[in-house]
C-alpha cells in the first residue's frame, strides 16, 4: 500500500494548487455535513454541479489525501476535515468586528473595568485606567506608559494582552461572551503551550527565560523592558512559526500545584464563569514574582486566591522545584 496516494505528503504547493478552486471547497463542505460516505451522484448533486465530468474532474483531485474514496462513496480524510474545520471556523473567509467595548469584567491590577476589541483572531484586552501588563512598543524603546498623550500609540495604555480566537467566536455572542470564550480557548492554548508542546501543530517547543536586570515596575510598566513583570519566558516552535511571550505564569499552567491550589478556592480556569472569572484572572495575572538569584536562575511566584497564598520556587526553565501553601 505504500503508492496509495493518501500516504503521500503533500507540498503546501500542491496543496494550495488542489485546494485553490471553489468547486473543491464546495466538496469539503458537503462531505464535511455528513458522517456517513456519500455516493458520487449524491455528492454531485449537494454540490449542485450538472456536468458530471468536470465534477469527476474536481473529485479526482481531492481523492487521495483530503477525501476517501471507499465502496459506498466517498467521505472526508482527517486533511479534509482540517480544511472544513477552517473555513467554517472562519479562519479563512470571515472577519467580525468588534470594536473595543468595555465590560462588566474587572482589572487584574486595579479592579477598573476593562475593554475589550476582536482584532486579527484575537480578543485584546485593554484596562480602562491603569497602564495595564505591556506596553505596545519595542522593548527599550517609548513605552505607551510614557509616550505623549496624542500620539497614536496611545490608543494601546492599558494593554493587559491577548486570548486567541477564531472568528466564528465572535458571532452570536455578546462582548462578554466573548471575553469568556476567548478565555477558554486561550487557556486551552496556554496549557498545551505551558507542557512545551505547540497549540498550532502539536511539535515541540523551545522555551527560554529572559530577566530584566534594571526591572523598575514602578508606575505598573518598567521603563526598561515595558513589562510589569520581570521574568520573561519565550516559546519558539521548531516546526512552524508559533512564537510566543509571556510572563512566569505562561510557563506554570500546566503545573499540578497551581492547577490544584485553584481547585481547591473553587475557581475551575476549565469551565469558568462569569462570577469565577475575575478571581481567576487575578491568580493568573496578578501574582508576587521574586528574582532570588540570577546565576543560577530562581525565582519565587507566589499566586494568591481569597485568603490563600502559594508559592512556587522555579528554576532556569520554570520548573517547580519547591511549592509551599500557606
Ligand atoms: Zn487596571
Ligand atoms: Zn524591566
Ligand atoms: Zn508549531
Amino acid at each position: 500500500m505504500t503508492d496509495d496516494p493518501a500516504d503521500r505528503t503533500l507540498s503546501p504547493d500542491e496543496a494550495f494548487e488542489v485546494l485553490g478552486n471553489e468547486t473543491r471547497v464546495d466538496i469539503l463542505r458537503a462531505l464535511g455535513g455528513s458522517d456517513d460516505p456519500v455516493t458520487f451522484s449524491r455528492l454531485r448533486e449537494r454540490v449542485g454541479m450538472t456536468d458530471s465530468g468536470r465534477f469527476n474532474y474536481h473529485l479526482d483531485r481531492l481523492t487521495g489525501h483530503f477525501v476517501r474514496k471507499g465502496e459506498d462513496g466517498y467521505e472526508l480524510r482527517r486533511a479534509g476535515e482540517r480544511v472544513v474545520e477552517a473555513v467554517l471556523s472562519g479562519a479563512v473567509t470571515d472577519a467580525p468586528v468588534l470594536e473595543r467595548t468595555e465590560i462588566d469584567q474587572p482589572c487584574h491590577y486595579c479592579g477598573a473595568p476593562i475593554a475589550v476589541r476582536f482584532r486579527e483572531e484575537r480578543v485584546e484586552l485593554y484596562c480602562t485606567e491603569c497602564a495595564g501588563t505591556y506596553a505596545h512598543t519595542d522593548p527599550g524603546g517609548e513605552t505607551c506608559a510614557d509616550a505623549d498623550a496624542d500620539d497614536a500609540d496611545d490608543a494601546d495604555y492599558g494593554y493587559l494582552g491577548y486570548h486567541p480566537l477564531p472568528p466564528a467566536g465572535v458571532a452570536d455572542r455578546d462582548p462578554e461572551a466573548v471575553f469568556r470564550s476567548a478565555w477558554v480557548w486561550g487557556h486551552l492554548e496556554l496549557l498545551a503551550a505551558s507542557a512545551g508542546v505547540c497549540p498550532r501543530c502539536s511539535a515541540t517547543l523551545d522555551r527560554s527565560t529572559r530577566v530584566c536586570e534594571d526591572h523598575d515596575p514602578d508606575a505598573g510598566l518598567c521603563g526598561a523592558c515595558g513589562r510589569r513583570y520581570a521574568v520573561a519566558i519565550d516559546l519558539e516552535c521548531t516546526n512552524c512559526i508559533y512564537d510566543e511571550s509571556g510572563a512566569a505564569v505562561v510557563g506554570l499552567a500546566d503545573s499540578a500545584h497551581l492547577v490544584a491550589f485553584l481547585l481547591d478556592n473553587g475557581l475551575n480556569p476549565f469551565a469558568p464563569t462569569a462570577e469565577t472569572l475575575p478571581a481567576i484572572g487575578r491568580a493568573y495575572h496578578n501574582f508576587d514574582e521574586e528574582v532570588v538569584s540570577t546565576d543560577p536562575f530562581e525565582a519565587r511566584v507566589t499566586f494568591a486566591a481569597g485568603e490563600d497564598e502559594l508559592t512556587l520556587t522555579v528554576d532556569s526553565s520554570l520548573s517547580v522545584v519547591d511549592a509551599e501553601r500557606r
